[in-house]
């Protein structure tokens, strides 16, 4: 009768409400259906002491008994107040049960479609400065060096390695020049390139990513990378990058590969 999941979800998974006595208390079968339950429209159930088993007769009160000549017994999902599905949904589950926040202004540059997973958490943990810089470490008591793993010059936090590093800011404005020359170059050729905005996406996740995998390698590794190394590496990823996805016949990803050859030309000569 599709109503045994009704209440069942409301109160949570009903035997676990009810504990292992509850189908004896109620005397109804372990695997009856809710129609066992219903009898001349009305609810068969004992009257019961247990205040759980209470709490179900009294929630029970508020439904209508079903019909006896309806439908079989079926699981629902519960997609939001007073909507069941039969259909399972993870991302209408998902919305349901998790605790919504505030959507933030910076979204896209973390989650688009052509970002790269393990990139876009890493966005996402920068964002929100989570990411184990070393002035986070020496509040845990886990660093006893403060020193910026990229210039060796000045401590190192989250504002100084993404905004202040010399050795980042030459790695990052070499590409955000190419991109957006300062001052803006009137050029009709700049007309060509569609793909400006994702590519500064994919280039911004690229060029942190890279930078802290520089400076996780200087600090674990005890291998150290020149700038120019490091630029080369963004530049390499950037085309790996645009290249996987062209092989997903996504004209975009053609596009955006031959924008991004257009963008960086000149160091190519
Ligand atoms: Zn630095």
């Amino acid at each position: 009768m599709g109503r045994r999941h009704y209440f069942g979800m409301i109160l949570g998974p009903l035997i676990r409400f009810v504990g292992e006595a509850g189908p004896r208390n109620l005397r109804l079968p372990l695997l009856s259906t809710v129609s066992e339950a219903v009898r001349d429209s009305a609810w068969t159930l004992p009257a019961i002491r247990s205040d759980r088993l209470q709490e179900v007769l009294t929630h029970l009160s508020t439904i209508v008994p079903p019909s006896e000549n309806g439908t079989k017994d079926q699981a629902l999902w519960k997609y939001a107040e007073d909507d069941y599905k039969s259909s399972f949904s993870t991302v209408r589950t998902w919305n349901f049960i998790r605790n919504p926040h505030e959507t933030v202004h910076w979204r896209s540059t973390v989650w688009f479609k052509q970002s790269t997973p393990r990139m876009a958490i890493f966005m996402w943990q920068m964002m929100h400065v989570r990411l184990p810089t070393k002035d986070r470490l020496m509040r845990w008591g886990v660093a006893s060096v403060m020193t910026c793993g990229l210039c060796d010059a000045e401590d190192e936090s989250h504002n100084h390695l993404f905004f202040e590093c010399r050795y980042s800011a030459a790695v990052w404005s070499y590409y955000a020049c190419l991109c957006w020359p300062n001052p803006p170059i009137n050029n009709p050729a700049n007309d060509v390139i569609h793909n400006r905005k994702q590519i500064a996406k994919i280039l911004l996740q690229v060029t942190a990513y890279t930078l802290w995998k520089e400076r996780h390698n200087r600090i674990f590794r005890s291998q150290r990378k020149s700038m120019e190394y490091t630029r080369w590496k963004v530049d390499r990823i950037m085309q790996t990058k645009l290249l996987s996805l062209t092989r997903k016949s996504n004209d975009d990803g053609v596009s955006m590969l031959s924008d991004w050859y257009f963008l960086t030309m000149n160091i190519r000569n």
